[in-house]
């Protein structure tokens, strides 16, 4: 067990309901401290950067317009274990698979406008966080 961090993504359709602070109140009461968050549009350009690890997938050009349909916002979350713990609050991608209680059961539209990204493991968080934040933009 060890002080983590991950990138959290607050996506389009959680924005456009207005649920930002519903879905960090989750990430705080499960124990995550939100230690930096900016809220912006994603260009096409960087939607396409950040999801190329599904670039060959059958859902990718959809995927990359719902993330450019309206504002984001991007998150880093500190905590013990935070990438599983993170994943754990978020529930399964698919929402009709998602466990009681979690942001994705409780809040998601549909597998695609599932209302949040989470990194998946340690190494991922690392580079999806310097994909969006200059360390002197993170406080703790
Ligand atoms: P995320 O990476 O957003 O935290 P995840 O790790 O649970 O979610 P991935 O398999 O990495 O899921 O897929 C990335 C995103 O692509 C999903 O969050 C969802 O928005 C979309 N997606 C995944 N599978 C499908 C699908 N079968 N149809 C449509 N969109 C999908
Ligand atoms: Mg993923």
């Amino acid at each position: 067990m060890a002080i983590e961090r991950t990138l959290s993504i607050i996506k389009p359709d959680a924005t456009r309901r207005n649920l930002t602070g519903a879905i960090n109140d989750r990430f705080e009461r499960g124990g995550l401290r939100i230690v930096a968050q900016k809220r912006l549009r994603l260009s096409q350009e960087t939607a396409e950067r950040f999801y190329a690890v599904h670039a060959e997938r059958p859902f990718y050009r959809s995927l990359v317009s719902f993330m450019v349909s309206g504002p984001v916002v991007v998150q880093v979350l500190e905590g013990e274990s935070a990438v599983a713990k993170n994943r754990e609050v978020m529930g399964a991608t698919d929402p009709a698979k998602a466990a009681a209680g979690t942001i994705r059961k409780d809040f998601a539209e549909s597998i695609e406008a599932n209302s949040v990204h989470g990194s998946d493991s340690p190494e991922n968080a690392a580079q999806e966080i310097a994909f969006f934040f200059a360390g002197t933009e993170i406080c703790p």
